[in-house]
């Protein structure tokens, strides 16, 4: 993707663990690269086709300026991400801070955090096979595009199925959708298991029943094996019930470690 630089751009801030630097304030040096297409702003010569930079440095300024953090963690983190919300065409961004007179009681020439955030497709899949069913999973959507950082895309039709795992239980309702997010794989999941507590999801029985499962399904194409996650969703391709309303949004979509599109796992399962 093409990229605009900001390079070295000063702002004088209170961002601190001291509480002197929360009175006083101190340089802080914002460099930002953004990614983002810019072929049709180069062909027009249009700066409504591009993202005015200028704007970009008056913005990080004004949200720098505007409130106090402790860490540069923090600060890099929000202002990376006010900046995505704030400019649609920017798909990402690495965003370098500097604070060159940290107080540490030692000389050095500055301290910096660099991070790199951007938006990222993802495919949720939803179940739930206990109580008021489509309501579970009319809230788990509300409760998705609510959350800070996404927005939902695309929802496929909801549909029944029988359980899976040889667990005597009522059939399911299951739907996947399409989300962009901004959120990076491990705090979406902290959020997804959030949203399913709030709609009194028990952890007991493996495959048992539930009111509501999410699990991501992809994440662009990205490959992760972790204790707590692993994509794509190891048994997407056995499960017919992820393939079906996947087929229905997005029968392009790939299967990084397969090799497959969606339609051929689809088909194969068949
Ligand atoms: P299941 O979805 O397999 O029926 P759970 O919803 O209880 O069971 O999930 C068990 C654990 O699976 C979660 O706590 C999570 O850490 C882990 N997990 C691994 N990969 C994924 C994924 N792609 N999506 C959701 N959860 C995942
Ligand atoms: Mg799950």
């Amino acid at each position: 993707m093409d990229k605009i630089r900001i390079k070295k751009l000063d702002v004088f801030a209170k961002h601190g663990v001291f509480k002197e630097e929360n009175v006083l304030g101190q340089k802080f040096v914002f460099s930002a690269t953004l990614h983002l297409d810019t072929a049709k702003a180069g062909a027009s010569d249009a700066l409504e086709d591009s993202v005015n930079y200028g704007e970009v440095c008056h913005f990080i300024r004004e949200f720098a300026e505007g409130r106090t953090f402790r860490l540069l963690e923090s600060l890099a983190e929000h202002t990376a991400a006010a900046v995505l919300d704030r400019f649609p065409l920017v798909k990402g961004i690495d965003l370098e801070i500097e604070k060159p007179w940290a107080p540490i009681g030692l000389p050095l020439e500055s301290v910096s955090v660099e991070i790199s955030r951007g938006w990222h497709q993802v495919f949720i899949a939803l179940g739930s096979n206990m109580g008021d069913k489509k309501k579970y999973l009319d809230d788990a959507v509300e409760a998705l595009d609510e959350l800070e950082g996404c927005r939902i895309v695309t929802v496929a039709d909801y549909i029944e199925t029988e359980p899976y795992g040889g667990v005597e239980q009522d059939d399911f309702l299951n739907s996947v959708l399409l989300m962009d997010t901004r959120l990076e794989p491990d705090v979406l999941l902290e959020k997804l298991h959030e949203i399913e507590a709030a709609a009194d999801r028990k952890r007991t029985i493996r495959w048992g029943p539930r009111t509501l499962d999410l699990d991501i399904i992809f994440y662009d194409d990205m490959l992760l094996h972790t204790p707590t996650l692993t994509l794509p969703h190891p048994e997407m391709h056995k499960r017919s019930f992820v393939l079906d309303p996947l087929v229905q949004i997005a029968p392009w979509a790939w299967h990084p470690a397969i090799g497959k599109t969606v339609r051929e796992l689809w088909e194969e399962l068949k």
